[in-house]
């Protein structure tokens, strides 16, 4: 599903050049629930967005489902993007003039869905994550852990092949992490692959797969459940 082969990855900044990824090599199977751990800086984010094809790597290959995802165009990367990814972030990016039934049909939107059909789809997604009853609710009306929820659901009404979540559970105390993380379960069960970024141990214990990174390298693969 997912295959990076000795990725590299710089940034410019001030003169001068900072060399954020060396040599990441990493597969990860269709189906497949792991996190990527590591410390603040170490590079989690900018792998993260390469995967989910926001931003562009310097030297290496990346393909995903059998794509290989190099010099593509802004609109071919939006494509791939729309066809498998979904986005989870820490700060969930919902609308605040939406309600949560307009914030999760979004997607649909972009791709020109109507309104009806749209909002319908919706609906089941909120159902999903067991927030049906909070549809015409907005976001400043709910907690950090209902917000997160709605942008699960919008991340997963497109129909993905991934869902990428940076810290998803970075703002969120430990109870409303748990209900988050059992949605990233349950949709995994699914089939849908998906990458966690996060530093807590409490989340990457509950993945089938750590991927540890420092400065730059991937140091250490680890089955969680192995005893
Ligand atoms: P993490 O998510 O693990 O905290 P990041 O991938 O965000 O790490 O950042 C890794 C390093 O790259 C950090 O030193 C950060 O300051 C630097 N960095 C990230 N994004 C940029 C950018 N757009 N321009 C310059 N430096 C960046
Ligand atoms: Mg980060």
């Amino acid at each position: 599903m997912i295959y990076l082969h000795k990725i590299t990855k710089s940034y410019e900044a001030g003169g001068h050049s900072l060399q954020v990824l060396k040599d990441v090599n990493l597969e990860i199977e269709k189906g497949e629930l792991v996190s990527i751990m590591g410390s603040s800086g170490s590079g989690k984010s900018t792998m993260l967005n390469i995967l989910g094809i926001l931003d562009k790597y310097d030297s290496g290959t990346y393909s995903l489902n059998n794509t290989l995802i190099k010099n593509l165009s802004e609109r071919k990367a939006a494509y791939y993007r729309n066809q498998f990814i979904g986005f989870v972030f820490q700060s969930f990016n919902l609308l605040s003039f939406k309600n949560a039934m307009e914030n999760v049909a979004l997607p649909l939107y972009y791709q020109k869905v109507g309104r009806k059909k749209r909002n319908m789809k919706a609906l089941e997604y909120l159902d999903m994550v067991g927030l049906k009853d909070w549809a015409h609710h907005m976001p400043s009306e709910m907690s950090g852990g209902q917000k997160q929820r709605v942008a699960i659901a919008r991340s997963l009404i497109s129909d993905p092949k991934v869902i990428l979540a940076d810290e998803p559970t970075g703002a969120l105390d430990s109870k409303t992490t748990m209900e988050v993380m059992d949605i990233f379960k349950e949709v995994n069960r699914k089939g849908i692959t998906v990458v966690i970024v996060t530093h807590e141990n409490e989340i990457s214990e509950l993945t089938d797969r750590m991927i540890f990174l420092k400065d730059g390298r991937i140091i250490q693969k680890a089955m969680a459940n192995a005893s």
